[in-house]
């Protein structure tokens, strides 16, 4: 994957928010969570367990996992998941995600439909992929992984 930079978890920390006035984000909190969303994972077909978290602007977080269904069609991604729990309570406004997976040798991604229900409410979104040691975190943005993005923009 080329798109972003790879830091380790240890290194992340507070993200600022800048101009909005909201708090700083803490991003290894965010990723913590999506790990700990993993473990709650419902994968018996895959058994590719996905945990997402989700962080509003004014600093709630929601969690997710993937959700499958014998009958496949159904089956719901940690990260979409995360954003129907985050709307069903009324936030809308997201600033980071972060999402954790096992694969040997790469980042776990959003798929293309998680991309573009993130997209849905605003483009603005940092991405944080993270391995499930937390050796490492891939650090991207929703831009940068969703170009030329179809939407309401
Ligand atoms: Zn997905």
């Amino acid at each position: 994957m080329s798109t972003g930079k790879v830091v380790t978890f240890s290194s992340l920390g507070m993200r600022a928010r800048g101009t909005c006035g909201c708090a700083d984000e803490d991003v290894q909190a965010l990723v913590r969570a999506a790990l700990a969303a993993r473990q709650r994972a419902y994968c018996p077909y895959s058994r590719f367990q996905v945990g997402a978290a989700l962080l509003t602007t004014d600093g709630e977080t929601f969690d997710g996992c993937n959700v499958e269904s014998a009958s496949y069609t159904p089956t719901i991604c940690a990260e979409r998941t995360a954003v129907v729990k985050a709307v069903s309570c009324g936030r809308r406004q997201f600033s980071s995600v972060a999402v954790v997976a096992h694969l040997e040798d790469s980042y776990v991604a959003p798929c293309g439909v998680c991309r573009q229900l993130l997209a849905e409410f605003g483009l603005d979104v940092a991405v944080y992929l993270a391995k499930v040691d937390l050796s490492s975190v891939l650090v991207t943005d929703l831009r940068a992984l969703l170009p030329l993005s179809f939407g309401k923009y």
